[in-house]
């Protein structure tokens, strides 16, 4: 199991109700996971939890043979760099680092995910290249360039490409195509599973647009598996 949650209960502050209450959740190497889920009603708080930005108080959270919850946060945020690719909602560039330079970004963090690239590429800056040639950003003037001048399509091939680099075993995708149209979130998709097939990654991809569910191995219904109330979800 790349992912196993066992009787977690979160809260954001001790005195605050629970968010997220989940018995049993366990995603295998390999799999396509789309998570589904109205806004507020946790999602990107159980994938905070799954990359160890947050701990839970009550039960474990174990990624890749590791409890997230043993480690401190030092270990943690090494954890997460060697392990986990995460594209944000809000693709988080570096905006005065050029495109070439987001994309590397992971492997200035982790030396495991800087050996892993260059074991593919010639050199990290060659790796990155390959990695945005595969997402369809094939100009080599689109490489240099800041990463806030480019579309917001732009930005999320390049989030994607950063997050994929030096091939860490788990992508985390939360919402990446909320900002895109329906015809080029489906490509996006198909790009990133091309991606994670090579790599050999597992993908966990987050959205309230059930839309896209049938192109994945399986849907979780976070609703369904959240004994939590999330009463701010209805209003
Ligand atoms: P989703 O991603 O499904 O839209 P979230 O995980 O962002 O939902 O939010 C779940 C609940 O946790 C919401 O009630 C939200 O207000 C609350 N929440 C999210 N982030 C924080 C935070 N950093 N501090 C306190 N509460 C938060
Ligand atoms: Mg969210």
């Amino acid at each position: 199991m790349i992912i196993d949650v066992k009787g977690l209960e979160f809260r954001w502050k001790p005195d605050a109700p629970i968010v997220l209450a989940i018995e049993d959740l366990t995603v295998a190497a390999g799999e396509r996971l789309f998570i589904k889920g109205p806004s507020g009603s946790g999602k990107s708080t159980l994938l905070g939890l799954v990359a160890g930005v947050t701990t839970a108080a009550v039960g474990s959270v174990r990624v890749i043979d590791q409890a997230l919850e043993q480690l401190g946060s030092v270990k943690r945020d090494h954890f997460r760099a060697d392990h986990i690719g995460y594209i944000f909602q809000m693709f988080n560039l570096i905006p005065y680092l050029s495109v070439v330079d987001n994309v590397t970004l992971p492997c200035r963090f982790s030396a495991r995910r800087r050996g892993r690239a260059l074991s593919r590429g010639r050199s990290l800056n060659a790796e990155a290249k390959r990695l945005l040639q595969h997402l369809d950003m094939d100009h080599a003037d689109l490489h240099q360039r800041a990463a806030t001048t480019l579309s917001v399509g732009q930005q999320q091939r390049v989030a994607a490409a950063r997050a994929l680099m030096g091939s860490p075993e788990l992508l985390i995708a939360d919402e990446p195509t909320s900002a895109l149209d329906a015809d080029r979130r489906e490509s996006f998709i198909r790009l990133l599973f091309d991606e994670c097939r090579e790599s050999g990654a597992t993908l966990v991809f987050v959205s309230h647009d059930a839309s896209l569910e049938h192109l994945f191995d399986r849907t979780l219904d976070l609703a369904a598996v959240n004994g939590a109330a999330w009463p701010s979800a209805e209003v």
